[in-house]
């Protein structure tokens, strides 16, 4: 059977799952304008949403995470009232419906809203309430999504063992794991070791940014010492494999570990760039870690911040590295099969509703290269 290369406007449609995504990292820009001037915030670089847009987009390829990270100063800046909190959510939950994606898991910071006096607690259930709202909308326009939240804690701050209880707390209303994020250079996740042992010891899940800047010491410590269940990013465990002269593949023993053990990696391939933890979407290790099977996910990160979806991030790597929709239908499984939603739950959407979408579309484009060829 012949396969054409997929279009954005299929891949859009095809049954899509999405396991790290930043809730301040998508906003879009007119929001940000109106909340800004709900909020009295000043300090945006102009109020037109095109331009806005077009700043954040063109702000993020300074190769350097930590500058990139200072583009959150604004979106967290209007994100600072239950009311403002739970329209962002609502909003990121419609405009992923629209994209196809069928279940996400979207993570926030909770410490990072209470600037004007918010309670951890509220911030929670705002967002909750706004991604219950999300999740009403798009079923009635018959896009269908579930989306769960992942709490994060700021792994320069010292309120992870917090965040970790907020989120075990949480758990039946929507909350599907805990996080940590933030630059990695001089902030080891080792440093939180309690909050992951308390999510360990509530049988919860954990998710960690490790490796996406810094090397294997962080993945390993993401694995080894706080029982991550994925790594956020986790790119830089090529550093952990070796090709010869012959080209033969050798595995560290990290990265065998890594292999093994099926831990799913949340490659976001443009974050990458746009951070400068890789040059090219052409150079990114995702063409090898797919080759070598690693369990690979492909993910957004910042949708404002990097200017993409989930489609646009799978159209680009089908153009990058030739891959089609078996390629999109694998990858897609292999994130609902790594999500923090219950086995049956999982089950039910990769046969009932992933293999079935990714199977139909496949054979519709297939049709129409033999109908051309005809
Ligand atoms: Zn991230």
């Amino acid at each position: 059977m012949q396969d054409s290369p997929p279009t954005l406007e299929q891949i859009r449609r095809a049954p899509k799952v999405l396991l790290h995504d930043h809730l301040d990292g998508g906003l879009r820009p007119a929001t940000v304008v109106e909340l800004a001037a709900d909020h009295g915030y000043d300090k945006l670089p102009t109020a037109d949403p095109d331009e806005l847009a077009a700043w954040f987009v063109a702000d993020a390829p300074r190769r350097d995470l930590v500058r990139y990270l200072e583009g959150f100063t604004h979106t967290v800046g209007v994100m600072q009232t239950a009311a403002a909190l739970e329209r962002v959510a609502a909003e990121c939950v419609e405009d992923l419906a629209d994209d196809g994606i069928v279940y996400a898991e979207v993570r926030f910071a909770p410490e990072l809203h209470t600037e004007r006096g918010l309670a951890l607690d509220d911030v929670v259930e705002a967002v909750l309430a706004g991604f219950a709202k999300g999740m009403a909308v798009a079923g009635t326009a018959g896009q269908p999504i579930v989306v769960r939240a992942l709490l994060t804690a700021m792994r320069s701050a010292a309120r992870s063992l917090e965040i970790a209880a907020l989120a075990v707390r949480y758990r039946d209303e929507g909350v599907a794991g805990f996080d940590v994020a933030g630059p990695e250079a001089g902030y080891p996740p080792t440093r939180h070791l309690d909050a992951f042992q308390l999510v360990q010891r509530e049988n919860f899940h954990a998710t960690l940014h490790a490796g996406e800047a810094f090397g294997l010491p962080s993945i390993w410590e993401a694995l080894q010492w706080c029982s991550a269940e994925r790594l956020g990013h986790g790119v830089r465990i090529v550093d952990d494999i070796t090709v010869s002269g012959d080209g033969m593949v050798h595995l560290g023993r990290l990265a065998s570990y890594v292999r093994d053990r099926r831990v799913p990696l949340e490659l976001c391939p443009t974050s990458n760039v746009h951070t400068g933890a890789v040059a090219s979407l052409a150079e990114h290790p995702i063409g090898d870690l797919r080759r070598l099977q690693f369990r690979v996910t492909v993910n957004t990160d910042n949708r404002l911040m990097s200017g993409v979806t989930l489609s646009s991030e799978m159209l680009g790597l089908c153009e990058t590295f030739g891959w089609g929709w078996g390629d999109l239908a694998w990858l897609s499984i292999n994130a609902m099969k790594s999500a923090f939603y219950p086995f049956d739950d999982r089950l039910a959407l990769i046969n009932g509703v992933i293999k079935p979408g990714f199977a139909s579309l496949a054979a519709q484009s297939a049709f129409r290269v033999s109908a051309t060829l005809r």
